[in-house]
């Protein structure tokens, strides 16, 4: 399904993913032939406006790290198109991507993995200019010192190598390196998930400066509402590998309507006494990605399951100011 696409006349969308699927197979017996899929993204419509930051929450396998890699096509889609700045990139080979990688760059969770630590920070930051401009030695170096002074590092940080720095900094050269092409799209999947609450904070508004500054799109992906709370101008809640309700944040956090957002929401410690909700405890564990419940993949664990849920999948319906939901409990009756 797809997020009224007539839409389009109005918006800006700088991405538009259409039924975007990313299935996996499994192999088995002695000849290894393909026995079944894990749907890791079963079916994913959503559009992300340009200069926004489209959050994106899930539980780990809700499939929201795969989406991230195969929109970046880090990875390719098994169905589905991904439109990038009106271009379908969906199959676009190495080369036709290359200029396309200049303006979609990913921050990842970890910058221990990510950063190789046999390199400098010069030599990080350096690296992409390489292999994507014909900026001359002295052009690499200012540019790498005006990206650490733009992330809050001296300029004298270049020197040293990952290892010498904190998380927080580490994660700071991360998206140093990121923007080091002038990217119009990062997706930052879980940028701040290995860091301590106190540098959370500082990472997220560094995050929210340089996108005023760049004029950046963000994917924001996060298992945490408060953290996706923080960053998002919208954000959309995934569950197995669908998209279960999508929504300006206000509209998301004020009045959840899918079930599943509303047990989430429901765990997130409240400071406001009069408003604190009831917490939902969901029964069972998310199930098989390789194996997903018939219909709405969250009926295993709902408390309003019904016959239609095991029946009918539940499609995205629009309920008004940009809010949508995949659940029957809200299909209109004829
Ligand atoms: Fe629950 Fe049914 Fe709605 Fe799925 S469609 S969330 S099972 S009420």
């Amino acid at each position: 399904m797809q997020l009224k696409p007539e839409t389009k006349i109005d918006q800006d969308y700088i991405l538009e993913a259409r039924n975007i699927k990313k299935y996996f197979p499994i192999k088995g017996g002695i000849l290894k032939k393909t026995i079944g899929h894990v749907k890791a993204v079963d079916g994913v419509s959503l559009n992300i406006l340009r200069g926004e930051t489209l959050g994106v929450v899930g539980e780990s396998g809700s499939g929201k790290s795969t989406l991230g890699r195969v929109l970046l096509r880090l990875m390719n889609p098994t169905e589905g198109q991904i439109i990038f700045e009106n271009q379908d990139i969906s199959n676009f080979g190495n080369r036709q991507l290359r200029p396309i990688r200049r303006d979609m760059q990913v921050v990842f969770q970890d910058p221990y993995a990510s950063l190789n630590s046999k390199m400098s920070v010069q030599e990080l930051i350096e690296e992409p200019l390489l292999v994507q401009t014909k900026m001359s030695k002295s052009e690499r170096k200012d540019k790498a010192i005006s990206l650490l002074e733009k992330v809050g590092l001296r300029a004298d940080a270049r020197l040293k190598y990952p290892h010498e720095f904190s998380g927080g900094q580490r994660q700071r050269i991360s998206i140093a390196r990121a923007l080091a092409l002038n990217p119009k799209f990062v997706i930052c999947d879980e940028p701040v998930s290995a860091l301590d609450v106190s540098i959370q904070a500082q990472v997220l508004n560094l995050m929210a400066d340089l996108q005023d500054e760049f004029n950046l799109t963000y994917l924001f992906i996060a298992h945490d509402l408060s953290v996706v709370k923080h960053i998002s101008d919208r954000v959309a809640v995934m569950y197995l590998g669908r998209i279960a309700e999508i929504a300006p944040k206000k509209n998301l956090y004020d009045t959840p309507l899918h079930p599943y957002t509303r047990a989430l929401l429901s765990a997130v410690p409240s400071t406001d006494v009069r408003n604190r909700r009831e917490k939902i405890i969901l029964k069972g564990d998310l199930p098989s990605p390789s194996n997903p419940p018939s219909g709405c993949a969250f009926r295993t664990r709902c408390p309003h399951a019904h016959d239609l849920c095991a029946a009918v999948r539940p499609e995205l319906l629009d309920v008004g100011n940009g809010h949508y939901v995949a659940c029957h409990l809200y299909n209109k009756p004829n």
